[in-house]
């Protein structure tokens, strides 16, 4: 089936000031939270670019479930840049469906994001962080380089939900994160509307989700998982107290960069 190509006439502010003024960026959030907390995912995507125009992102790891927000995107702007984190880590399989994907949705600006030469070299040198400090690995091939993107955006959208649980469970569709906006359009749906949307919209899945994986995260720290009732992301860091990779973290103005909370 063909795919949906139709691109909505939106209007997008062109920044010529700071959109969110640094003491205001929590009350600009509750207030478009209040508006925005039970409407439609693309009524939100709409909002966030009419207000934020080319000062908007969308976050995307083209993991399991990404394919719904990307979509839902491109039905906005086909020219939002997405940053993706390619960590180094990544299957293989997500590679090739970050690049199907990206050209099946005609997405012109996709960012590949890369942890610095001199950080790989300094905390990682034989690629095996992962093994002793999830965390630290993390920080370097995550937060660090989302941190540096980020700098130029007022806002930015992700594809977390709440039916995955944990922290995830008391999720705004509007937040304030280190003086940005964030926008989760997605915040309210469960799955029986994500298999919907992909049904009606004919999405391809990432080629993972048939071997059993519910999320898709990096090689080392993703395992499929066998119980179809367990939760969406129990395969990511098993076995460890960890559920997330510390991109959602707040941190204190001035601070370095958390360690220790993922897409
Ligand atoms: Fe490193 Fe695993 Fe985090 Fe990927 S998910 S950055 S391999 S610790």
């Amino acid at each position: 089936m063909a795919y949906d190509q139709t691109v909505t006439e939106v209007k997008p502010t062109v920044a010529t000031q700071p959109l969110v003024p640094e003491s205001g960026a929590a009350d600009l959030a509750a207030r478009l939270d209040a508006e925005l907390r039970d409407a439609h995912p693309l009524t939100i995507l709409r909002k966030a670019y009419e207000t934020f125009g080319d000062q908007l992102a969308l976050v995307s790891s083209f993991g399991a479930e990404s394919a719904v927000l990307l979509h839902l995107a491109s039905q906005v702007s086909t020219a939002i840049p997405v940053l993706f984190l390619d960590t180094g880590m990544l299957f293989g399989q997500t590679l090739d469906y970050r690049r199907q994907l990206a050209a099946k949705l005609g997405l012109t600006d996709v960012r590949d994001l890369r942890p610095a030469y001199t950080d790989l070299a300094v905390t990682d040198p034989k690629s095996d962080l992962w093994r002793t400090d999830t965390d630290a690995c993390c920080h370097i091939r995550k937060v660090l380089p989302l941190d540096r993107a980020l700098g130029e955006f007022a806002a930015w959208t992700t594809g977390r939900k709440r039916f995955h649980g944990g922290d995830r469970l008391r999720l705004r569709v509007v937040e304030e994160a280190d003086g940005k906006i964030k926008f989760n359009p997605l915040a309210n749906w469960g799955k029986a509307e994500l298999e919907a949307y992909v049904a009606e919209h004919d999405l391809p899945a990432h080629p993972l989700v048939a071997q059993g994986f519910p999320s898709v995260g990096c090689w080392p720290c993703t395992k499929p998982v066998e119980d179809p009732n367990a939760d969406v992301r129990a395969g990511r860091w098993a076995g460890q107290d960890k559920t997330e990779c510390g991109i959602h973290v707040a941190r204190a103005p001035g601070a370095a960069p958390n360690v220790g909370e993922g897409i």
